[in-house]
């Protein structure tokens, strides 16, 4: 009797092997390959937002004001500009927590809870640091 339980729990575990990850809630490690992917994608990420942020900082309310602006528009623009920048700087720093966590070998792992972050969720925010459920909850 128990033999045969055995023989067909191994067959159980084959057959989960053979499916290759069809289940997203169980996300496979990403291999080295993948995650220099995702690195070149932070990279070139993080050098535009460097750029942005430089070229968004040095366009002063001085420099950008026309004489046909009254104060209400130049501070209108300023927030704008300001709302811009400090969205940048978070997702720079974002990029940045990403580029610490791939030296950690802890890239692609929610901080949360530990759990894998799925590969589309990477491929959509390579500086994911949360899976979707902690993701949710942290808004
Ligand atoms: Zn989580």
């Amino acid at each position: 009797m128990e033999a045969a339980a055995d023989s067909a729990m191994v067959l159980e575990l084959d057959a989960s092997a053979g499916r290759n990850g069809a289940e997203s809630s169980k996300e496979t490690p990403l291999a080295r390959a993948e995650i220099e992917a995702f690195q070149r994608q932070l990279e070139h990420l993080r050098s535009w937002l460097r750029e942005s942020i430089a070229k968004l900082e040095a366009d002063s309310p001085a420099t950008s004001r026309s004489i046909l602006m009254d104060d209400a528009d130049a501070e209108w623009q300023s927030n704008i500009r300001q709302r811009a920048l400090a969205e940048k700087r978070l997702l720079l720093n974002e990029v940045n927590l990403a580029f610490e966590r791939i030296r950690q070998n802890t890239y692609g792992r929610c901080v949360n809870d530990n759990a894998r972050i799925p590969r589309t969720l990477l491929e959509e925010m390579p500086w994911a640091r949360f899976c979707e459920s902690c993701a949710m909850r942290h808004g």
